[in-house]
């Protein structure tokens, strides 16, 4: 069974559609666009299998970083049948990334041999075989092909971007050739990384080249973090999507702010991640933007009032140190560790949050639990910051079967000032 990718709608460069085959019984399919569901090592970050059943509009491919799986790999060589059953996820799509997406990758570590990765335990070197003899044993639907992404940071000088490329191009070259020797992988679909920094020559080259190879999905790398120029980012993109064949899926890593989707959707990128509500949980925050792009007045007035004005929660904005840098937080969310919410017994979410947390608890009751370090913060704080995400995804397609994707822009704009 080989994926395929469904358009049932594109106006300019956005594409509305699904993705179907998914899965080693190739019965799973995700519409697009769409995210994936972020996780540690098969479980998404603070809850369980069931607590996580309880949230609604779960994305059908899981995103499992590949730094906490190598440590793996002599366990699964004995297993034989592969990572997503081993992790209880049977059913799941799973997704080898290449990093963590929540954890820094240090820059100036990666040669023409090996690219290096980071986990709990410090850096690991990838060679391509060393990788692929990795990917063989985790046996995963969809893997992020080995690659060399290290542009992010600062300026990227031409000759770096070019050797992003030509790296990556040999890993893919070497990494397809040993695919076709392992049985194991021969149902799983390598994702092709196009690279080359902020040079526009060298990032047509990427992706012009690696879409010659018979890869199943592009991820569009380098374009986390804010050292390249907003406006860069978005001519790169548009540039780069208008290069690649539209039978296949667009990946992006690393960005997740709800007016950035947005503003990538609209330039072709199809699968997002979901480490941007985990970021948020991570912060003792909660996501409260409105994405209901239906008139619905009383709903308006249910989130003014609950809502600190913009003035007051700029005052109060808290910077927290995370592993990947400050992670300030956005303006798409409330911060609970506030006194203010002290004794505010409404939901994190007023107006109609249909999540385990706002049905059961207040806002006074988590900045309890996070105030007194008690572990249900995080799970409470996940299980509404994760639906609260998967939701606007599915605002976002049904904005665009409604030809409404502006009204929702908007809406997301209107919450960034
Ligand atoms: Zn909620």
């Amino acid at each position: 069974m080989k994926m395929k990718l469904s358009l049932s709608k594109v106006v300019g460069s956005c594409r509305l559609g699904t993705l179907t085959n998914l899965g080693k019984k190739g019965i799973q399919c995700m519409d697009i666009p769409g995210c994936l569901l972020y996780t540690k090592m098969g479980s998404a970050p603070h809850l369980t299998h069931d607590t996580l059943k309880t949230v609604k509009d779960v994305p059908v491919v899981a995103q499992l970083p590949l730094p906490a799986l190598v440590e793996l790999q002599e366990v699964m060589e004995e297993y034989k049948e592969g990572i997503g059953k081993f992790v209880g996820m049977p059913d799941s799509v799973v997704y080898c990334s290449l990093h963590d997406p929540a954890i820094f990758s240090p820059p100036g570590y990666n040669n023409k041999k090996a690219v290096s990765i980071w986990g709990s335990g410090g850096r690991m070197e990838m060679t391509p075989s060393k990788f692929m003899t990795i990917q063989q044993a985790l046996q995963p639907d969809w893997f992020q092909c080995l690659a060399d992404g290290d542009t992010i940071a600062g300026e990227v000088s031409k000759k770096r971007a070019k050797k992003s490329v030509d790296r990556s191009l040999s890993f893919l070259d070497e990494c397809l050739q040993l695919q076709e020797q392992f049985p194991e992988l021969q149902e799983s679909v390598m994702i092709g990384v196009i690279e080359g920094g902020n040079v526009l020559e060298e990032r047509l080259r990427s992706a012009k080249e690696t879409a010659k190879r018979p890869v199943g999905g592009f991820l569009l790398d380098g374009f986390q973090g804010t050292a390249m120029a907003k406006d860069t980012k978005l001519e790169l993109l548009s540039s780069v999507v208008a290069e690649l064949p539209e039978d296949k899926p667009r990946l992006i890593h690393g960005i997740g702010r709800p007016d950035e989707v947005l503003e990538l959707i609209e330039r072709g990128v199809d699968v997002f991640e979901s480490c941007f509500p985990y970021q948020v949980t991570e912060r003792g925050c909660a996501l409260s933007f409105s994405y209901s792009y239906h008139p619905d007045p009383d709903r308006d007035v249910l989130q003014e009032n609950g809502k600190p004005t913009m003035e007051e929660s700029k005052d109060e904005k808290t910077k927290t140190e995370t592993l990947s840098g400050v992670q300030e937080m956005t303006a798409f969310e409330i911060c609970l560790k506030e006194k203010r919410y002290q004794d505010d017994f409404g939901p994190l979410v007023s107006g109609g949050c249909s999540c385990y947390c706002c049905q059961n608890h207040s806002r006074a009751y988590v900045h309890h639990l996070l105030m007194t370090n008690e572990l249900l913060a995080g799970v409470l704080l996940m299980m509404h910051n994760f639906q609260h995400y998967f939701a606007f995804f599915c605002s976002v397609r049904d904005a665009l079967k409604e030809d409404s994707l502006d009204k929702l822009k908007a809406i997301i704009f209107r919450q960034t000032d």
